[in-house]
């Protein structure tokens, strides 16, 4: 008996604008599809939040017991400036703009972003696909897409035709868009003149003679629309039809309309039985935008060297700070918000620690079953963490009443509250227990703050050797020493 056949799991689908009662298609089974990154710059800590939410998500359901395959994709090729059709490829101008190969911009970022997610503990997925991995897959989605008459063919170029899918399906059924109102609303851009309406998306464009970045198709060398390798991805990891598709809101439209429009067209299928979608983070009360500069990057924070916060923040801290509201809200991130949250994530492991030396004895007043599975019901509905959070605090408070002997607990329920702990703690929110009050960069400068005084002591003993070598050897690891005026200062290179 697995675990998820025992709890009600109650996901909110943005396509039907309603909590639903979780059902995957094969039972026991869940394929889960979450779109990555776009490897042309850091990550910021918004793209962070996305990512934490669903790696959040995806822990819980291997929890439950689900044998679970995780796609989540790196956008390597294919997404224009400002997101639309025309305009520069992303990557393309990184390379232009530092003078080196777009596959060099690729693999710098996407190096940044593993290394991002190892500091903030998050479980690789079961499959990183990337665009330009699957140029073949999508072509052949495009051939089968004109096949069944939802595209046409331009100067080289590949365009959906929206007003024709909308004769037969339905466009605009995710973000609740009416074409008639898209219509009158849509501005047309210069360059967009090859599109018979302006509603149209590209599926394969035709290269400048400029453009890098490009592949030989049936239609022109060139590259493929943005929208269309989600679609390839996803239909060939998790098939034609899957249970959970997530992203950002921002990507609800036009990105996840037109995976719908892509497969719909080129398969007959919708592909998704659950649409998930993260809310933002905010930056200032703005949402935080690679494009409009509002962002603090994770390295920053973690390093505390940035104009917005008042120290540096541990990993487990942020990802605290996070978990404590509903993935699906929006949250601002502040110095105030995140130092709140440090005292709280602090008293939460200063009770896990106690646990360990509870003794069991026969009475116990609070009901551990009914809290385990209060701390289920939670998450159980649509992965509510600050409400499991809340619980956690509860049994927290109960802990520190056990240490003082106002409370005791038998071994049995001991043994229960130390499982579901650990269980909610560490493996659902992915959260550690090495984030003290300091975080590795406070304890580092602690520690060459300690050998700096170890070579005062030895200069002043003139033992010079020994002075020598410690100064010689922290260069050795990248820690330059600096003597001045005002003592040694040290920096990290
Ligand atoms: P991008 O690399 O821009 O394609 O974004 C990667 C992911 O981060 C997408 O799922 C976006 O929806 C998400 N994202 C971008 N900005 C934010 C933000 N401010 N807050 C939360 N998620 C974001
Ligand atoms: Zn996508």
């Amino acid at each position: 008996m697995q675990l998820y056949q025992s709890q009600s799991l109650k996901i909110y689908n943005s396509l039907s604008g309603k909590k639903e009662t979780f059902k995957p298609i094969n039972e026991g089974h869940i394929g889960m599809y979450v779109c990555g990154p776009t490897v042309y710059s850091n990550v910021h800590l918004g793209n962070v939040r996305t990512f934490m939410s669903f790696d959040m998500i995806f822990r819980y359901l291997k929890h439950l017991g689900y044998k679970v395959r995780y796609v989540r994709n790196i956008t390597d090729a294919g997404h224009l400036e400002n997101d639309a059709d025309v305009g520069e490829d992303k990557i393309t101008k990184k390379a232009r703009l530092e003078q080196i190969e777009p596959m060099e911009v690729v693999q710098r970022y996407t190096v940044d972003f593993h290394n991002i997610l190892n500091t903030f503990n998050f479980l690789p997925p079961s499959i990183e696909p990337t665009a330009t991995g699957h140029i073949i897959e999508q072509i052949e989605l495009i051939k089968n897409i004109i096949d069944n008459g939802f595209a046409y063919v331009v100067n080289g170029s590949v365009y959906f035709d929206v007003h024709k899918f909308n004769e037969t399906n339905k466009y605009g059924k995710l973000s609740k868009r009416k074409l008639d109102d898209l219509i009158h609303n849509t501005r047309t851009l210069d360059g967009q003149s090859d599109k018979k309406n302006p509603q149209d998306f590209a599926l394969w464009k035709k290269a400048e003679p400029q453009h890098i970045m490009r592949w030989p198709s049936p239609w022109s060398d060139g590259f493929p629309g943005w929208h269309l390798e989600c679609t390839a991805m996803s239909t060939k990891y998790l098939g034609e039809q899957f249970d959970i598709h997530g992203g950002g809101m921002d990507l609800k439209f036009p990105h996840h309309e037109c995976e719908i429009a892509q497969n719909e067209a080129a398969l007959g299928k919708s592909p998704v039985n659950y649409w998930m979608h993260a809310n933002m983070l905010e930056l200032n009360g703005q949402r935080m935008s690679k494009s409009t500069g509002n962002t603090v990057n994770p390295h920053e924070l973690l390093s505390g060297d940035n104009k917005f916060f008042s120290k540096a923040y541990a990993p487990s801290v942020i990802r605290f700070f996070i978990a404590q509201s509903s993935y699906r809200s929006v949250l601002d991130l502040t110095d105030d918000g995140l130092l709140a949250s440090e005292k709280g994530f602090n008293r939460l492991m200063e009770a896990m620690n106690l646990l360990g030396g509870v003794q069991a004895s026969k009475v116990s007043s609070l009901d551990i079953e009914s809290w385990k599975q209060k701390c289920y019901d939670a998450m159980n509905d649509d992965f509510n963490s600050p409400i499991l959070i809340a619980h956690l605090f509860e049994a927290a408070k109960y802990i520190n009443q056990l240490k003082e002997g106002s409370e005791t607990l038998t071994s049995e329920d001991l043994n229960i509250l130390k499982d579901t702990l650990n269980t909610f703690v560490f493996d659902v929110l992915g959260l550690e227990n090495n984030a003290s009050n300091n975080s590795g960069t406070d304890k580092l400068s602690g520690a060459v703050d300690v050998l700096i005084k170890l070579r005062q002591e030895a200069r002043a003993n003139k033992d010079f050797a020994l002075s020598d070598k410690i100064r010689d050897e922290l260069a050795e690891v990248g820690i330059q020493l600096k003597d001045g005026k005002d003592g040694t200062t040290f920096s990290i290179q």
